[in-house]
């Protein structure tokens, strides 16, 4: 079995930037992800890239993409099925065909959306619940939507599906939180309503989704008929694997990382929307992915690997 010095767990913009800088070192290096771009491809508008004043997320995806192939950079579309370490061989990642090992491991495995958990959400997925925006919001030329939640995601879907419907909600538990120029374009933007301090208690279809009912009223009704509800009400860390190798987690199951991307086990860092890091944007997630590479690469050329595992804080 090949021993790769830096294996990089996650297809996302900032797995993919990290591999870049790996193999301009000359670290022989492996990526694994299950999909294809992760989360930054689902955004249409990039706005805050620096050297790129508009750009759409698959855009850039793509153009870090086509930079890795300027490397000798193995990748591989797959889910990880199992993850362990042993003194011989450090790090070894089973997935559905193949075992690899590696001296180190970079988590770059970022987040899924969370759920509303309501009745009615599951029975009703792609039937008028959804969570892309740029993936679903064609379906809806000239119909009534919501988007649920009130981050700057939320309020950058709610502004591109304001594009394809008649109408569109914005419903949030508490205050909307975009960046300024999000929060500007919502208010000038005539087809957008918001309502605040409101929570969805149940979604409602026949085949299709026909309403929400909120669990206070708006206009005199707590029933709120509409064609789509589009959730976006924040993400759970996908950490588990890490947990498998004891990767300490704070209250929100995120990696605790350092100045350098090192978790508290020796051999293991992680970078991007995995990490306990208060900003969870593209830029930040990839600068702490190149701190981690150049971190890694110390440890392999001027530290004994040790390969056993062990938690170090
Ligand atoms: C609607 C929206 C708009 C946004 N707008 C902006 C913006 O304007 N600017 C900006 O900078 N950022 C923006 N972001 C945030 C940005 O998309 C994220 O910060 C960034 O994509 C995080 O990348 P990541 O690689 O850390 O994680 P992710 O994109 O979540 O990728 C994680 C990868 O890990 C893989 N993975 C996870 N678990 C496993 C496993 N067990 N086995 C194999 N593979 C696994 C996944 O399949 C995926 O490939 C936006 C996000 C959203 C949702």
């Amino acid at each position: 079995m090949v021993q790769y010095d830096i294996i990089i767990i996650g297809r996302g913009i900032v797995g993919l930037s990290a591999a870049i800088y790996a193999g301009r070192l000359n670290l022989k290096t492996l990526v694994i992800g299950k999909e294809k771009g992760g989360k930054i491809v689902k955004t249409n508008l990039i706005e805050n890239y620096p050297g790129f004043k508009k750009i759409s997320g698959m855009d850039l995806f793509n153009r870090v993409l086509d930079h890795t192939k300027d490397y000798n950079i193995e990748i591989y579309g797959g889910d990880i099925e199992d993850i362990s370490c042993d003194k011989k061989s450090c790090f070894i990642i089973k997935t559905k065909k193949k075992q690899y090992k590696s001296k180190t491991i970079l988590f770059c495995t970022g987040s899924k959306l969370r759920k509303l958990n309501v009745k009615g959400e599951r029975e009703f997925e792609g039937k008028g619940v959804h969570s892309c925006a740029l993936c679903d919001g064609p379906l809806y030329n000239d119909k009534i939507l919501a988007v649920i939640g009130g981050g700057d995601s939320a309020v950058k879907e709610s502004l591109l599906l304001s594009k394809y419907a008649k109408e569109v909600y914005i419903i949030a538990r508490n205050k909307l939180k975009p960046e300024p120029i999000n929060l500007e374009r919502l208010k000038r933007n005539r087809k957008i309503n918001i309502i605040l301090g409101t929570q969805i208690k149940e979604i409602r279809g026949n085949k299709f989704v026909n309403s929400l009912v909120l669990d206070r009223k708006f206009k005199n009704s707590n029933i709120l008929k509409l064609d789509g509800v589009f959730v976006n009400i924040g993400y759970i860390p996908l950490s588990n694997l890490g947990v498998k190798l004891g990767v300490k987690l704070n209250k929100n199951k995120e990696m605790i990382i350092d100045k350098e991307s090192k978790t508290n086990i020796k051999g293991i860092y992680a970078a991007g929307d995995i990490t306990d890091t208060t900003f969870k944007q593209a830029i930040t997630g990839i600068g702490e992915s190149v701190k981690a590479v150049y971190s890694i690469y110390e440890y392999i050329n001027h530290e004994k690997v040790l390969c056993s595992c062990i938690d170090e804080k």
